[in-house]
């Protein structure tokens, strides 16, 4: 039985450049995807995952790095390029080859703008959680080549209900702004009930694969199942799907960030740029390595003798000291007070920020307290402005700095409650 997706997640990177998003200097294809899988809630985190499925820009440590901080050791990973037919190709799965379970999809798609090839568009990430359903389900995927002869050649809606035998009755185009209003125009027949999506979501700028978030809400569906056609307009091939909803999916948004306005494109990382040696502190990998589940996860060891959470967790208890039987446990990541604030300005960094500050300025640092009790210290996500004490924070997965040749990840947080209090 073919899976359906049935819930659906997205994460918009933080940075603009003019009117497109782009990724933040401490984000990329892993923090987006994070972000958005994590939105997801337990549905990314089940014991019943069989598979993760990553399509597009993820990088070769994606394959060990999201089962790491899903908590997932042991899935299966299956890794696809990215662009619209490679998306829905993963979607629809593979009968019989699939194990079974419910399965999980991340799809980034990081911004090209400034680079040499590809379109300019922002950048973004969507994560499915894949299962028997109901929900939307992908029975077929087709590609052709742009037709030469013209804008709307390859788009005649007769050609994408009929040769399998059921009329759509809705039809999502998606891709850049003159083709899809073009295609909408001749779509727009009798009979057909028209969802155009002209454009992605303000400030994300037109993006080939970026629209297929907004299809997951096409509007009101009321009769099931529904079938319906989608064709993504790509800027050489074009790729029509046909699918079925047999039910409404849960959609969530990954929490928002503060908006970084870029004056230049983001830097893409070379081997110099990585390797930025610390002269603040520094942590040799293997010590970075091992403590992976307190700063990706927030676990803590918590203590059968005194009932009580050691953050970050370190094998002892450090209000009894036990070391005996201790149970790992994951801080709520939902909402963490801040107990105290400041800012650090250009200058005051450590050095192995110097990259990330000099793009993106001073930042914030808090104490905050988890709803368990324990505290830890978080770098603000965004510009650096003034928390008050009582405000609320969510951590999140970004990037802190590069050493040794890669980047170092961890846990920022994001204000989303200023506290009145001063
Ligand atoms: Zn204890």
């Amino acid at each position: 039985m073919p899976m359906a997706i049935v819930a659906a997640a997205v994460a918009r990177p933080s940075a603009r450049l003019g009117p497109l998003a782009v990724e933040a200097p401490d984000e990329d294809a892993f923090t987006l995807a994070m972000a958005a899988a994590e939105a997801l809630g337990e549905r990314a985190r089940s014991s019943e995952l069989a598979r993760i499925d990553l399509v597009g820009d993820h990088a070769p440590e994606a394959e060990w790095a999201v089962p790491e901080a899903l908590g997932l050791g042991g899935v299966a990973i299956h890794r696809t390029s990215g662009g619209p037919a490679h998306l829905f190709e993963a979607i629809r799965g593979h009968e019989g080859a699939d194990p079974p379970g419910t399965r999980l999809l991340l799809a980034v798609d990081l911004s090209r703008v400034g680079r040499a090839t590809g379109t300019n568009h922002g950048a973004l990430a969507v994560a499915l959680a894949l299962g028997p359903g109901p929900g939307i389900r992908v029975d077929h995927v087709a590609t052709h080549a742009r037709s030469p002869r013209g804008e709307t050649e390859g788009l005649r809606v007769d050609r994408l209900g009929r040769p399998h035998g059921s009329e759509p009755t809705a039809l999502l185009i998606l891709g850049d702004d003159e083709r899809v209003v073009a295609a909408a125009r001749t779509a727009g027949g009798p009979g057909f009930a028209t969802s155009l999506v002209p454009r992605a979501p303000p400030g994300t700028g037109p993006a080939p694969t970026t629209p297929f978030a907004l299809a997951l809400r096409a509007p009101g569906v009321d009769d099931l199942p529904h079938p319906f056609v989608l064709a993504a307009l790509g800027a050489e091939r074009d790729v029509h799907v046909r699918g079925t909803v047999t039910g409404s999916v849960a959609w969530s948004e990954a929490t928002p960030s503060p908006t970084l306005a870029l004056s230049a494109p983001p830097v893409r990382d070379d081997e110099r740029s990585l390797d930025a040696r610390s002269e603040g502190a520094y942590v040799p990998r293997p010590r970075y390595i091992e403590n992976l589940p307190s700063r990706w996860r927030l676990e803590a060891d918590w203590c059968p003798s005194c009932s009580r959470l050691t953050f970050p967790a370190r094998g002892a208890c450090a209000h009894c000291g036990r070391t005996q039987e201790l149970e790992r446990r994951s801080l709520a990541r939902s909402v963490w007070t801040v107990d105290a604030a400041t800012i650090v300005r250009p200058g005051a960094q450590p050095t192995e920020f110097d990259g990330t500050v000099a793009v993106a300025g001073a930042y914030g640092v808090v104490v905050a307290r988890s709803s368990e009790g324990p505290r830890a210290t978080f770098q603000l996500v965004g510009p650096a402005t003034p928390v008050p004490i009582g405000s609320r924070v969510v951590p999140v997965l970004r990037r802190l700095y590069p050493m040794e040749g890669e980047w170092r990840y961890g846990r920022k947080a994001i204000v989303v409650a200023a506290s009145d209090a001063r």
